[in-house]
């Protein structure tokens, strides 16, 4: 009865099996990027440096001053399912941007990947890994922090290696992703560079780490990417219902747009999109504008770990709210409240 093609089933090695979750992990250079400066803001970093090359695809590099990796810890960061952010038994409640343990095996598995790091007080060692092979913990020279180098992103599957836009293109998602993470984090210094023609580079971005209050700081930072036009025009926004808070600026309806790109949504200092926050945003506008102009925001939502869950997918870009309706509920009162002032506010000058 059984021919002989009677399939063999067969348990693939690590290296096959990090190359196949890198797929869902890394789509292009900006994906790593994001993965590696999110490791860096969860390293308690307060800057991170971000330079590349040739749209990221020969070079990738992220130095942070966060807390660093032990030497004898470098082959367990890039072992597959090891984190130090969650011990695995509260998924409810997570704090950290990374808690899959999936970035570095998946970085290492389809590029060249240099961990170079320090703990504080500590001797500094590196260790690489090419194509999911490891190579051995060797000593490092650098301050206290991580530099993390990808080199080479995807020559170990070539497919992926096809699927890559031009440099330009990819250097605008990095310059899109960093901005969007810088956005969230007023208080960290970001840094981009472009090394594609070698020596220091030529800087994309800059924001320095603000200090002081946070909304002087997010103010500060939001001018910084999305510019001074944009805060000039825009609302202080802070509202509060049911352990959800919300804070940000939400432009004036006079600041609108023919399109919806700048609309900057986050939910516990992730970068969300999200069908149903973007459709209360829109809700909240609707009395204000007409319906080819979109409002101009950046929101953040805050609350406890557990009304939210980021785990949804490996990019983890969206999100679900164990309550939807209270989140669209307070993006809808807190912006129409605001908005509703501010028209009164205008109203009444032209009154004088
Ligand atoms: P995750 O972020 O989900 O834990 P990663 O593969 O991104 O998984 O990283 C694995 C581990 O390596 C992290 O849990 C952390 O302990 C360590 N690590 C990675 N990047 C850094 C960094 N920049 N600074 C300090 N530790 C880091
Ligand atoms: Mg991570």
């Amino acid at each position: 009865q059984i021919s002989q093609s009677q399939p063999v089933i067969r348990q693939l090695d690590e290296a096959a099996i990090n190359r196949i979750a890198a797929g869902e992990v890394v789509e292009r250079p900006a994906s790593a990027v994001k993965e590696l400066v999110e490791n860096a803001i969860d390293a308690g970093a307060r800057r991170i440096d971000v330079s590349y090359a040739d749209g990221g695809k020969t070079l990738i590099r992220v130095t942070d001053d966060g807390c660093g990796i032990a030497a004898a810890d470098l082959p367990l960061a890039l072992a597959r399912h090891a984190t130090s952010k969650i011990d695995g038994t509260d998924l409810l409640n997570i704090h950290s941007f990374g808690f899959r343990g999936e970035a570095l095996p998946s970085l290492g598995a389809v590029g060249r990947l240099t961990i170079a790091s320090r703990v504080a007080g500590d001797t500094a060692a590196e260790i690489t890994v090419s194509g999911g092979q490891m190579g051995a913990v060797k000593p490092a020279a650098l301050n206290s922090g991580t530099i993390v180098t990808l080199r080479d992103l995807f020559y170990a599957t070539p497919a992926r290696l096809k699927f890559m836009r031009s440099d330009r293109a990819e250097a605008q998602a990095i310059a899109d992703v960093v901005k969007r993470l810088a956005m969230a984090e007023p208080f960290i210094g970001f840094t981009l560079r472009d090394v594609s023609d070698g020596g220091e580079g030529r800087v994309i971005f800059r924001a320095d780490p603000a200090s002081g209050a946070l909304f002087d700081a997010l103010q500060g930072r939001l001018a910084r990417i999305l510019g001074r036009d944009f805060t000039d025009n825009a609302l202080p926004i802070q509202a509060e219902r049911e352990g959800l808070m919300l804070t940000g600026y939400a432009a004036l309806p006079t600041y609108s747009r023919g399109n919806a790109l700048a609309q900057y949504l986050f939910v516990n200092g992730r970068p969300v999109r999200d069908k149903m926050l973007t459709g209360a945003l829109r809700a909240a506008y609707r009395d204000f504008l007409s319906r080819d102009r979109h409002p101009v925001a950046a929101l953040f939502i805050e609350c406890e770990p557990k009304l939210v869950d980021v785990n949804v997918h490996p990019a983890k870009s969206e999100v679900r709210f164990r309550d939807p309706g209270l989140a669209r509920g307070l993006i809808v009162s807190g912006l129409k409240h605001a908005l509703a002032e501010a028209g009164h506010r205008s109203s009444s000058t032209v009154a004088h």
